[in-house]
């Protein structure tokens, strides 16, 4: 099998998909590889540094030379039908909101494996690209933070009296966000979480913050949130705008599986903030979880700079791009056997991930909003 990783289109994307050590695994199983040129040069990864890895200039060719492709973000629709009808493809797909992407793997009849449909069991944690990348957007964000603020994060004593800790306000304790609490609590800021579901309490308590509590319960689906009713939403807010007011940096990271990022903060909070203050709103590509936020550029809005980062992984590419990769290798130690494609159809990993197989969309929330 011969194991091929493309070079990124997607404008600031600096990841990439295959990094040296990943390619020696994979040749241990008994496969090839290929890189198309400089695909690794912006997360460091010079293409000198891929051992026993054919390097292809021309991305038509190593397409349609490969057995398995691999990328970080979807190829466009070009690039799917220069690949060889029947090949397999590894990315993060999102193929509710890239319907073109889906329509051309269907006709090219590619087995295209979306890595964000993962599953969340222990078994798969190993494979699990979402945790891998959230946990360093999360880590990324609170620093990006600091950079804005006008003061630090820990208590000092200095020869001219001590300066007191930063408050640090975490809204969405999912992977991303307990990462950034964890985070804020090492650089030394007095740190409290906040999320819909009540088990999220005792992990933040484990980090050392505070949680605040609002009495709602919003525990949705599979471990996820659900979408919060008009009364939860004003119950909430009643209980979070001291919390929002006295924070010198929020972090927020609510999302809600399928729905608009959830508003958590609006344009009335926003004003009765510190001056100084800043909101570090990880929702931003998903519409923002703050009244105001625009995404991919920062906005003072009132006492506040409203930071909407986008692709915060890929500021971390070199890791990024290691976990990413180490995601993908697990999974195709799922699938290789003794250097061949072995396809167990029946296996939960391998049914939930799979999008498109033979010409078909194989997941059903996928054809609902393709077809
Ligand atoms: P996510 O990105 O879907 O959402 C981030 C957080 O936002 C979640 O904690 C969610 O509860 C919260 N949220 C949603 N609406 C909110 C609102 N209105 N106000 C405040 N917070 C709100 O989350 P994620 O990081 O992908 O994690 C989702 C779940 O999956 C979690 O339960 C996590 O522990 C679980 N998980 C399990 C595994 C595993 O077992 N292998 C791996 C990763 C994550």
């Amino acid at each position: 099998l011969n194991i091929a990783a493309i070079r990124e289109r997607e404008q600031g994307e600096r990841r990439v998909a295959l990094i040296p050590l990943v390619a020696q695994r994979i040749q241990h199983l008994g496969c090839t590889t290929a890189l198309e040129t400089e695909a690794g040069s912006a997360s460091f990864y010079p293409d000198a540094s891929y051992k026993n890895t054919t390097i292809q200039s021309d991305v038509g060719t190593l397409l349609a030379s490969a057995d398995i492709v691999l990328a970080v973000n979807p190829p466009t629709p070009d690039m799917i039908a220069r690949m060889r009808s029947g090949s397999i493809l590894i990315s993060f797909i999102y193929g509710r909101t890239h319907p073109d992407v889906v329509k051309a793997l269907q006709a090219q009849k590619i087995t295209c494996f979306a890595m964000e449909q993962i599953p969340r069991i222990s078994r798969a944690q190993a494979m699990d690209a979402l945790s891998s990348q959230a946990t360093l957007a999360g880590y990324y964000a609170v620093l990006l933070g600091t950079v804005h603020m006008p003061k630090i994060l820990p208590m000092m004593t200095t020869a001219v009296g001590s300066l007191r800790a930063a408050q640090v306000l975490v809204m969405g304790l999912g992977v991303a966000g307990l990462q950034a609490l964890a985070t804020a609590g090492r650089l030394g800021a007095v740190t409290e979480g906040y999320d819909v579901r009540p088990e999220t309490k005792e992990e933040a308590h484990s980090l050392g913050a505070k949680f605040v509590e609002t009495g709602v319960d919003a525990t949705g689906q599979g471990g996820y949130a659900r979408e919060l009713t008009a009364d939860e939403k004003i119950k909430v807010k009643g209980v979070l705008s001291d919390h929002i007011a006295r924070a010198d940096l929020i972090v927020t990271t609510a999302a809600v599986p399928g729905r608009k990022a959830p508003r958590l903060i609006d344009a009335e909070q926003i004003s009765k903030m510190k001056p100084g203050s800043v909101i570090i709103d990880m929702g931003a590509e998903g519409g923002g979880n703050c009244e105001g936020t625009v995404a991919g550029q920062s906005v003072q809005v009132g006492p506040t700079l409203l930071v909407g980062p986008v692709n915060l992984p890929s500021c971390l590419s070199e890791q990024a791009s290691e976990l990413y990769s180490k995601n993908i290798l697990n999974l195709l130690q799922q699938i290789i056997k003794d250097g061949k494609l072995s396809l167990d159809m029946t296996d939960e990993v391998i049914a939930k991930t799979l999008v498109t197989h033979d010409g078909k969309i194989t997941n059903d929330a996928v054809r609902e909003a393709v077809e």
